[in-house]
């Protein structure tokens, strides 16, 4: 008799009898502490009346979880290998589907009115792929606000960036692209030692609470989302000099003039609400 899903004993022998090992290209480091699955679950806050789509079901020791909790389980995972796994441990529930597809390459707005019709809400649980979380969440985050909520386990220091506050060295275009469309919140840290096999770093919990509404809402958000990277280009450098490498001289002194903002100060001390304003006289005086 095997251990639980997500016990290390569990997922050592299950990849062993399957001749499978972790693949490093699909990001596959496996869970095996109980009380984080259930930590992570918890602050889902997720009811029989919610459905959750997780991303990277692995050999299925969160969507057990899941299962016991939301009404409904909808799993993208990339890696073939894994989905009669993945049927054969969660056999025992019928509230979940395992979808053999690439997250990046889902239509989610399409799934979700297909699938999950009638959920009182939906929210994303998952132990991200690491080497592709940011593209995820962004993805994800601007394709659809029918997601309310995220809870998400990645590498440390990108749950830092995204949690990060104006004026500390963590903040940047991460923490506004993701700020603009939600609410950041660490829940908590996750050492490398409860993975198999071991990243080679630690790791952290966030959650992602989605506005109805951008709390402050850019004219042109291609032009906000654009300029908020351009401004952190060189972190050290003023605003002045890494905008010039973008735009003319003369806009941006004329920009920063009318709003009111120092040409010498770093992008790093502004807030969500003065790149908004620069994005909006950007994209109606270019
Ligand atoms: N949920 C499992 C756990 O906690 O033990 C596995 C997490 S592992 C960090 C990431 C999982 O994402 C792997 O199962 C991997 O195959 C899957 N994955 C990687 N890239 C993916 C993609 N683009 N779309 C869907 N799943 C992906």
């Amino acid at each position: 008799m095997q251990g639980k899903i997500g016990s290390l004993s569990f997922v050592t022998k299950e990849l062993e009898q399957n001749n499978l090992n972790a693949k490093k290209k699909f990001g596959q480091n496996f869970l095996t502490d109980q009380n984080i699955l259930t930590s992570i679950v918890d602050v889902a806050c997720a009811t029989k009346e919610d459905a959750i789509i997780e991303i990277g079901p692995g050999l299925g020791a969160l969507t057990e979880h899941l299962c016991n909790v939301a009404g409904y389980v909808l799993a993208y995972e990339i890696d073939k290998d894994l989905i009669p796994l993945l049927e054969k441990n969660l056999s025992r529930f019928n509230n979940f589907e395992i979808v053999n597809e690439d997250i990046l390459k889902v239509d989610i707005n399409k799934e979700i009115d297909e699938k999950l019709l009638g959920y009182k809400n939906i929210y994303v649980v998952s132990n991200l792929p690491y080497y592709i979380t940011t593209p995820i969440i962004l993805s994800l985050l601007s394709q659809t606000n029918k997601i309310k909520r995220y809870v998400m386990m990645m590498q440390l220091e990108v749950a830092d960036r995204i949690c990060g506050k104006p004026s500390t060295k963590d903040y940047n275009a991460l923490s506004l692209a993701v700020g603009y469309r939600a609410l950041a919140t660490k829940a908590f840290k996750v050492p490398r030692t409860v993975f198999v096999p071991a990243p080679n770093v630690d790791s952290a919990v966030i959650k992602l609470d989605v506005y109805n509404e951008p709390p402050v809402k850019a004219i042109d958000e291609d032009v906000f989302f654009k300029l908020i990277r351009e401004c952190f280009t060189q972190r050290r450098k003023t605003l002045m000099n890494n905008l010039s490498l973008f735009y003319d001289k003369k806009l941006i002194n004329e920009m920063l003039s009318s709003l009111n903002i120092n040409p010498g100060i770093r992008a790093e001390a502004l807030i969500l609400e003065d790149f908004v304003k620069m994005s909006d006289y950007i994209a109606q005086n270019k």
